[in-house]
């Protein structure tokens, strides 16, 4: 069976790749996603089903819709596209949004709240539906964005993980589509026909603000150079620890093997 489209072709290519590279589907597997009813999430089980008729491993796939009760948020089309296709389907309303209203630290934003909350109710709805991981759909775009937002404001090199055991081991967290771009799953979820809906949150304009400037500082530099993201995500899965500052990963012993090693990093002697 061959894909619909060169598009769909491309992502699923992208989506086995991660696959591979990371482990991230097994056989036996039945696979939660997290389906809030944006592109990302749309993208990301549309294309699992897709796998999943290719697939030499049998694994099954559950959808999960996380309501945090926000006043006009359709989670009706959500069910409704996924009972079309034929999708497993479950709903679960919560009242994150009041919580977060409620709950605030002045230290805290609501999005890290709020996905912590988030985070609880699928790992409770994992045990529920017996799956044995939960794949979100985040994309190349979230992970270099997410790179750069930790590298300017939070002090901190890091991403996020294409595969990610829980602190107890019990539940382990997904990224399929670590390398599709946001504009295919844009284009993919259009070319299928899947309802978007918007989360319907008051934040969600505001709070981005710094991953918008990110994001239109990525798009500046693509006009430049267009291999900045393909460079970038690159990069990390080609880390070189002893060139980082973090004395963790550098001993300061090892440091000095590495300058040594590399007579160019030696600084050079000023002379007064
Ligand atoms: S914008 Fe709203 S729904 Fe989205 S993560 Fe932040 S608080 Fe949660």
């Amino acid at each position: 069976m061959g894909y619909r489209t060169p598009l769909e072709a491309r992502i699923a290519k992208k989506a086995t790749k991660a696959i591979t590279d990371f482990n991230l589907v097994e056989d036996g597997d039945r696979i939660m996603v997290g389906l809030s009813g944006g592109k990302d999430s749309w993208a990301l089980i549309q294309i699992l089903d897709v796998l999943q008729q290719r697939a030499p491993i049998d694994f099954s796939i559950v959808a999960v819709n996380v309501d945090s009760g926000y006043e006009g948020y359709q989670h009706t089309q959500v069910a409704a596209a996924c009972q079309e296709r034929g999708w497993d389907f479950h709903s679960e309303h919560t009242t994150i949004g009041a919580v977060i209203d409620d709950k605030l630290e002045s230290d805290d934003t609501p999005c890290s709240l709020c996905a912590r909350l988030r985070r609880g109710v699928l790992y409770r709805l994992a045990k529920q539906t017996g799956a044995t991981k939960i794949a979100l759909g985040h994309h190349l775009d979230d992970f270099i964005e997410t790179v750069l937002l930790n590298l300017f404001f939070a002090g901190a090199l890091k991403a996020m993980p294409a595969r990610l055991t829980s602190d107890n081991g019990q539940h382990v967290v997904i990224r399929p589509l670590v390398y599709v771009t946001e504009e295919e799953a844009r284009a993919y979820c259009k070319e299928r026909e899947l309802p978007i809906i918007g989360c319907c949150c008051p934040a969600c304009g505001d709070l981005s603000l710094q991953r918008q400037r990110v994001k239109r500082l990525i798009v500046e530099l693509e006009r430049e150079h267009p291999n900045v993201k393909a460079s970038m995500i690159k990069a990390l899965g080609n880390v070189m620890p002893r060139h980082l500052l973090d004395r963790r990963l550098n001993p300061i012993g090892e440091i000095t093997a590495s300058v040594v090693a590399e007579p160019s990093l030696i600084p050079l002697t000023v002379r007064s």
